[in-house]
C-alpha cells in the first residue's frame, strides 16, 4: 500500500499520516456560512477535501467526514433583513443552492452535515465547561474566552501573545479582561436570532460552533481538520483553544490541512474585493467537471489563479481523457503512480499529469492503461459521465443540431447529396462532428 503523507500546518512539515484509530478515520472541514451563493474561492476546499476523503476511503474501510453549515451569523441576519425574508428561508434556500453547486462540481455530500442552530445546546454545555475550568468568563451578557488562561495559545498560527495584543483593535470592548479575548456567546436583540442561556438571551460566536459540532460527531480528538488558509487565525486557533481547554487534551485534531487562495489576476478572490465569480455563474456556460478539473490543476497549498480560459482548457483536457477512456471498464485498483501522487500531500497536478500519460498509452492500444485511467480518474472524481453524454453536452443548441441532422437525412433520402454535404460541412465548421452508422447518425463536439 502506498503511504500517505500530508503537510501539517501545526508542525509546518510534511508528516506520515498515522491515524488515531485506523479502524475509523475522522475528518472535519469548516463549511459555508449560508448567506449567499458560493464563489469559486469557496468551491476550492469543497473539491480538494472531496478528493482527500476519496483517497482516505480508498485506504481505510471507515471514514467519517463532517462538514458543518453555519446558519447563524451576523452576515445572515443582515442579508435576511435586506431581502425581507426570514432567516430560516434565507439559510434553507442558500443551503439548497450550495448542495446543487457541490453536486455539479462532483463533490459527494459529507457523511454528516450539521447545522449550527441544531447544536446550540452542545455549545452552551461547552461554554459552561470552559467557565467552570477557568478558561472563560461572563461579562455584560457576553461570554469571553480568556486567552491568557491557556499557556500555549497560538501554536497553530505561531503568534505570540504580545503580537496578538498589538494586533487587537484599538477600541477594545470595555468588558474584555484582555484585548485578545474572544467571544463565545453574545447577547441578541429582539430582532436577532437568539436562544435562552445561563447568560441571557443570545447567540454563539462562530468559533465555538465548530468545536461543539466536531466533538459531537467525531469525538474530543480526531485525525484531520481542514479548511482554507484564511481560517488559520483566528478561527482555527480559537477552535483549538476552546476544544483543548474544554476537553483537556494536548491536541484537537492531529493534522491541520489548509488550502491556498483562489486568486484573480494575482489577488485573492473574495466577496469584499468584489472580484468573485459564483460557481452558478460559471455553470451557466461550462461543465461542473471542467471547473473541478481546473481547481485540481494547482497544488492545494499553492494559490490557484482562476480564469474562464482555465475552465475552457480544463474542458479540452477532459475531452482528451474521455476519448481515451471511452468504453473502458474501471480497473479494480487505481494506477499506483496516481495513488503515490495523491499520497504525497495530495499532489493533484502530478496525478492529472499521470492520467494524461495513461491516456496516451490507452490511445496506443494499451487496454490495461485504459482501465487504470478510468479507475484513477474516478478516485479524483473525474470521468464520471458517460462518454456519449459528455461529448453531446447539455447545451441549449442540441435541438438545433438534431434538427440539422434530420434535414440532412431528408436531403439524403431525396438524393440531394450536395445539400446533405453542405449541412455536414456547416456543422463541422461549428465543431460538430457527425458519424453515420447503421443505427443512424450520432454527433459529438470536436
Ligand atoms: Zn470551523
Amino acid at each position: 500500500m502506498t503511504s500517505l503523507n500530508f503537510y501539517n500546518t501545526l508542525s509546518r512539515s510534511k508528516e506520515p499520516f498515522e491515524p488515531l484509530d485506523a479502524s475509523h478515520i475522522r475528518i472535519y472541514a469548516c463549511g459555508p456560512t449560508v448567506y449567499d451563493r458560493i464563489h469559486v474561492g469557496n468551491a476550492r476546499p469543497v473539491v480538494l477535501f472531496d478528493v482527500l476523503v476519496r483517497l482516505l476511503r480508498h485506504h481505510y474501510d471507515r471514514v467519517t467526514y463532517v462538514r458543518n453549515i453555519t446558519d447563524v451569523d451576523d452576515k445572515i441576519n443582515a442579508r435576511a433583513a435586506e431581502e425581507g425574508v426570514s432567516i430560516r428561508a434565507l439559510t434553507e434556500g442558500t443551503t439548497n443552492a450550495f448542495h446543487e453547486d457541490c453536486a455539479a462540481l462532483g463533490s459527494a455530500r459529507p457523511d454528516v452535515e450539521p447545522r449550527a442552530t441544531d447544536h446550540i445546546d452542545d455549545m452552551i454545555t461547552m461554554i459552561t465547561t470552559l467557565i467552570d475550568k477557568g478558561h472563560a468568563y461572563a461579562a455584560e451578557g457576553h461570554v469571553l474566552f480568556s486567552v491568557t488562561s491557556m499557556a500555549d495559545y497560538g501554536q497553530l498560527s505561531r503568534r505570540s501573545l504580545d503580537e496578538l495584543i498589538a494586533g487587537a483593535r484599538v477600541d477594545v470592548a470595555p468588558f474584555k479582561r484582555d484585548p485578545s479575548d474572544f467571544v463565545l456567546w453574545k447577547p441578541s436583540g429582539e430582532d436577532q436570532p437568539g436562544w435562552d442561556s445561563p447568560w441571557g438571551y443570545g447567540r454563539p460566536g462562530w468559533h465555538i460552533e465548530c468545536s461543539a459540532m466536531s466533538a459531537a460527531f467525531l469525538g474530543e480528538t480526531f485525525d484531520i481538520h481542514a479548511g482554507g488558509l484564511d481560517l488559520i487565525f483566528p478561527h482555527h486557533e480559537n477552535e483549538i483553544a476552546q476544544s483543548r481547554c474544554a476537553h483537556g487534551h494536548d491536541i484537537m485534531a492531529k493534522t491541520w490541512m489548509h488550502n491556498g487562495y483562489v486568486t484573480v489576476d494575482g489577488e485573492k478572490m473574495s466577496k469584499s474585493l468584489g472580484n468573485f465569480t459564483t460557481v452558478a455563474d460559471v455553470l451557466a456556460d461550462h461543465k461542473g467537471e471542467a471547473i473541478r478539473y481546473a481547481l485540481l490543476t494547482a497544488h492545494y497549498r499553492a494559490p490557484l489563479d482562476f480564469s474562464i480560459n482555465g475552465v475552457v482548457e480544463a474542458k479540452s483536457a477532459l475531452d482528451t481523457l474521455y476519448r481515451a477512456a471511452e468504453g473502458a471498464t474501471a480497473a479494480a485498483e487505481p494506477d499506483e503512480h496516481v495513488l503515490a501522487a495523491l499520497g504525497d500531500d495530495l499532489n493533484t497536478p502530478n496525478a492529472l499529469a499521470r492520467l494524461h500519460e495513461l491516456a496516451r498509452m490507452a490511445n496506443k492500444g494499451d487496454d490495461a492503461a485504459k482501465s487504470a485511467l478510468k479507475a484513477s480518474a474516478e478516485l479524483l472524481g473525474l470521468l464520471c459521465e458517460d462518454c456519449s453524454i459528455w461529448f453531446k453536452g447539455d447545451g441549449g443548441d442540441d435541438a438545433a443540431i438534431d434538427a440539422a441532422i434530420a434535414a440532412r437525412q431528408t436531403a439524403k433520402a431525396n438524393k440531394d447529396f450536395a445539400e446533405a454535404d453542405r449541412i455536414r460541412d456547416d456543422l463541422a465548421a461549428e465543431g460538430i462532428l457527425l458519424e453515420d452508422s447503421p443505427e443512424g447518425t450520432i454527433w459529438r463536439r470536436k
